[in-house]
């Protein structure tokens, strides 16, 4: 049994049988996994409150035929400013979701991991911006290889004009020579976005409202198409911040 010492975020857990957890973690060293903690619903003890959704942990597991368990965890920060507020809660709990949803399983991806770290130090400090929100996600997506074809038309290839770009139902962005219809997004938008890959840095690229608003349908639509599931923390976020 081989017993290794890694660095985490819980992205949730869900109580298993009479007593055990099982608990959904992003790793620094593995990327996403799931571990068994047994006995981490009756003592208290073993874990305290080191397996809450989105504690940053250090933590110890064991491999055994397959299957990683638990044998300790130790809190590097709970995000106590996150917690007091409700608005910062529902958008760490969709982050997390996001993360859980959309990353392969057992595959290291430290860049995510530092913009995770960050995204969630931000709302600690209390800065609650949907700008940050729609930061992570363009930066996730481009992480993961999902990046939308913000220079130019993902069909032709050609740069767009000051028209911008149309948005498909897919989340496929394109020029307005290749699509009669869809959602128009501005050319600043488009570029924020672009803006948003350069740096690692919560709170440098401003949005106005409108661009916005055009970061959100794309992002949602794209987020919509590569998810195998809807995310359950969404309808949450979309009550507490309209
Ligand atoms: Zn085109």
């Amino acid at each position: 049994m081989q017993l290794e010492k890694l660095q985490a975020f819980v992205l949730s857990n869900s109580d298993y049988g009479e007593s055990d957890r099982i608990v959904s973690l992003f790793t620094l060293e593995h990327g996403r996994l799931r571990g068994f903690a047994r006995g981490a619903r009756n003592s208290r003890k073993r874990f305290g409150p080191a397996l809450e959704t989105f504690a940053r942990i250090d933590v110890q597991l064991s491999q055994k035929d397959g299957l990683s368990s638990l044998r300790g965890a130790d809190v590097i920060t709970l995000y106590s400013g996150i917690r007091g507020e409700l608005g910062a809660i529902a958008h760490a709990l969709y982050t997390c979701e996001l993360v859980e949803c959309l990353t392969p399983e057992g595959v290291p991806l430290p860049r995510l991991y530092r913009l995770l770290a960050a995204y969630l130090e931000r709302l600690d400090s209390g800065q609650l911006d949907e700008a940050d929100r729609r930061m992570f996600e363009i930066n996730l997506l481009n992480i993961l290889g999902y990046r939308p074809s913000l220079e130019e038309c993902s069909r032709c290839g050609a740069k767009y004009d000051g028209h911008g770009a149309l948005l498909q139902q897919d989340g496929e962005l394109v020029c307005r020579f290749c699509a009669a219809t869809g959602r128009k997004l501005p050319l600043p938008a488009l570029q924020r976005l672009g803006s948003c890959l350069d740096t690692s840095r919560f709170g440098q690229i401003p949005f106005d409202e409108e661009s916005l608003a055009a970061a959100a349908c794309l992002l949602d639509e794209s987020i919509a198409g590569h998810a195998s599931r809807k995310l359950k923390s969404l309808d949450f976020l979309q009550q507490i911040c309209p």
